[in-house]
């Protein structure tokens, strides 16, 4: 790799070791196939294996293509006696042989078609954890993604409020901006806080439905033991919940990067009217009044 090359690239160079057994190169003429550096042989990537003596040891330069070895129908491997050669050698079976009358092939070997797909490749690589009861609350038919987002990051715990930023050494202060008169948490910015906590119950009056907890974890509990079925008004409650979190969090972040004040009054007719045009868009739904 040049000197010169950027983060970014060297990054996905080292991410070679961990790709390589995803990707294996068919040898047909072999020559588009890298001898040394692709995922061709039974033993692997060979100069990941052995390391640049096998360029040495086998006579050929780093970039040399496999057709520098087949001859007719078979692999003419470099004469020699070193361990290298006698490894590679015996790790060659006898039938697996080149196919000089076709062209290389790639194939991709997370996906049953041997195609590409991201979702293999990300399956491949994430962290994967047991599901959460709680998902169907935020990721449900009718959910907004910008919302559902925000909702997410709140429920994880991972949204940048005061008393995190706090923590992090990150603010001079814990004060909430939306009423200077709690320390700004989840729970107090979303559910006590008085800019927010009239129109959480002012939503759940209208909207029929009574939830006795204040803690968003507790919420989407709750919601997912009583409010989960796929009844308009299940829907509803979910949006509802989504939409005043959004908001708030808005109203909160308007208030500290753009020195906007955002009344009460306001908050609530835009709460209101996004819901209502969300939930207008619901087919079979003639009439909305949260
Ligand atoms: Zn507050």
């Amino acid at each position: 790799m040049p000197a010169s090359a950027s983060w970014t690239i060297r990054k996905l160079f080292s991410l070679r070791p961990l790709v390589h057994p995803w990707i294996t190169n068919v040898v047909g003429n072999g020559k588009s196939t890298f001898l040394w550096l692709d995922n061709w042989h039974p033993l692997g990537p060979l100069f990941a294996r052995f390391g640049s003596r096998v360029v040495y040891n086998l006579g050929r330069n780093l970039l040399a293509k496999v057709d520098t070895i087949i001859a007719h129908h078979s692999w003419q491997w470099p004469r020699g006696r070193n361990a290298v050669t006698r490894d590679i050698r015996r790790a060659t079976p006898a039938t697996f042989v080149p196919h000089p009358s076709q062209e290389d092939t790639v194939i991709w070997n997370l996906t049953s078609d041997k195609k590409f797909s991201v979702q293999s490749a990300w399956n491949a690589i994430r962290r994967q954890h047991s599901k959460v009861s709680w998902f169907k609350i935020i990721w449900f038919k009718h959910h907004v993604p910008c919302w559902a987002i925000i909702q997410w990051l709140a429920n994880l715990g991972r949204l940048a409020t005061k008393d995190r930023l706090l923590k992090w050494g990150m603010a001079m202060h814990d004060q909430c901006v939306l009423c200077s008169a709690s320390v700004e948490t989840d729970e107090h910015l979303f559910f006590h806080c008085t800019f927010s906590s009239q129109l959480w119950k002012s939503l759940q009056k209208d909207l029929t439905f009574q939830c006795p907890f204040n803690g968003l974890p507790q919420i989407m509990d709750w919601m997912f033991q009583v409010n989960n079925g796929p009844q308009f008004s299940c829907s509803l409650s979910k949006v509802a919940l989504a939409a005043l979190i959004y908001h708030v969090w808005g109203a909160r972040n308007g208030r500290i990067f753009k020195s906007f004040c955002l009344s009460v009054q306001q908050l609530e007719i835009n709460v209101r009217t996004d819901i209502r045009a969300c939930v207008s868009s619901w087919r079979g739904v003639k009439e909305v009044t949260p």
